[in-house]
């Protein structure tokens, strides 16, 4: 195990930069993080998610180690956001998560809940709500839905202020962060507009910024809606079923929702299209008609970053780590992920994921932990 203190070089004040950042300035290193982008990191992927921590609803469409990796987010976040300076507002909210359909896609539902107990082998952490249940637990709901599914076991995240959060934790632990500042790498070494600078150990985490050192890297084209209305509250992420979507709907402060569903095969970035504005903004109506008034402030559009097997990688060569692949999991697997790089930098990992060194275990959610959670 290495208990030296190293200058180390990070590219990307992303999601995963600026988390490796902050967990290496608190065990002593020396950081330095890079972005092309401007401070409160509006480039970066993570900026424009939706900040779901959700590892029922992914685990249906993906792989048993990305469901793993997300129980263990749901026991990090809330001690990480303990950890962080103060904010204003409750950066972790652990509410669980609604899935609900319209009648005629009732089918689509039933499917959801034999998939979900396919993938866990139990029926742990979610459950089947009537009609009275669901709309108690969410009574600004459209009315006609009749049954409901309960994910207990989900959070989200406010991820703008938890960014904002970690640039001031970054800062009073020391680290040196350089903005508007598009970076090349090396082993050891980052090429700056200035020049280059040698460091100990050099990451990256640029996301799609990143092509060059994973020339398989593809981005993914995520777009989301960000409405504002006083008119409804709802208490928890809601997933709506629907034969060709899911639309998601996540409440954020401020009486701020931001609606997502599009996952499309492309990397291009031109603004949302005609036809993804009305499907979001139709479905959001049929959710609850009290979004009719709710006024559009936002419409973003970003890539995520996804490797072959549409999950995360981490290589190393000499002085240079790579991470990425964080695909539509960045929240869910960062925890998993920015552990195994501390594993890597100080005490000699391999690459690896070791679910050892994340001391995973079945039974991880139902320790007395889980009603600290819920506070967060
Ligand atoms: C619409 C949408 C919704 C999403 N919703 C969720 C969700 O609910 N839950 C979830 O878990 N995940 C979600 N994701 C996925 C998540 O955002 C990504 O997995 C995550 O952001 C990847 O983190 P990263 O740090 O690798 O990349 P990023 O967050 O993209 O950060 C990369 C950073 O590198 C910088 N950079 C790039 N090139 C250079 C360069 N040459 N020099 C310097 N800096 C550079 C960029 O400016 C950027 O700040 C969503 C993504 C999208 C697009």
């Amino acid at each position: 195990m290495s208990h030296a203190k190293l200058s180390i070089g990070i590219a990307g004040a992303g999601l995963l930069g600026r988390l490796i950042a902050w967990q290496l300035l608190r065990k002593g290193h020396r950081v330095m993080l890079f972005d092309r982008g401007p401070e409160h990191g509006t480039q970066a992927a993570a900026w424009t998610a939706a900040g779901m921590v959700a590892p029922l609803s992914e685990a249906v469409v993906s792989d048993r180690f990305i469901y793993d990796m997300g129980r263990y987010a749901l026991r990090q976040w809330p001690q990480w956001v303990k950890q962080l300076p103060a904010h204003r507002r409750p950066l972790w909210q652990f509410n669980g998560s609604l899935v609900v359909a319209h009648p005629q896609d009732q089918s689509e539902l039933t499917q959801f809940y034999r998939d979900l107990y396919h993938v866990t082998g139990d029926t742990q952490g979610y459950q089947w709500l009537t009609r009275p249940a669901l709309h108690s637990l969410e009574p600004d709901l459209n009315d006609q839905f009749q049954h409901g599914l309960l994910l207990e076991n989900e959070g989200h995240l406010d991820n703008r202020t938890l960014f904002t959060a970690l640039g001031n934790a970054l800062r009073e632990l020391g680290g040196h962060c350089v903005f508007d500042c598009e970076v090349e790498l090396e082993s050891g070494l980052i090429h700056t507009p200035s020049g280059p600078r040698r460091f100990d150990q050099v990451i990256d985490c640029r996301g799609m910024g990143a092509k060059s050192g994973f020339p398989e890297l593809r981005g993914v084209r995520g777009e989301i809606l960000q409405v504002q209305t006083r008119d409804l509250t709802l208490n928890r992420p809601v997933r709506l079923m629907h034969p060709r979507y899911q639309l998601y709907v996540v409440p954020k402060p401020d009486h701020h929702f931001v609606i997502g569903a599009t996952q499309i095969e492309s990397e291009d970035r031109s603004p949302m299209s005609l036809q993804s504005s009305l499907e979001l903004s139709s479905a959001l109506y049929t959710l609850a008609p009290a979004f009719s008034e709710a006024r559009i402030v936002e419409q973003s559009v970003n890539l995520r970053p996804a490797l072959p097997d549409n999950n995360p990688g981490i290589t190393r060569e000499d002085r240079l780590l790579r991470v990425n692949g964080l695909f539509r999991h960045g929240y869910l697997l960062a925890p998993a992920v920015v552990d195994q790089v501390m594993a890597m930098i100080d005490e000699g990992a391999d690459t690896e994921f070791a679910p050892h060194l994340l001391n995973l275990s079945r039974n991880a959610l139902n320790d007395n932990s889980q009603s600290e959670q819920r506070a967060g």
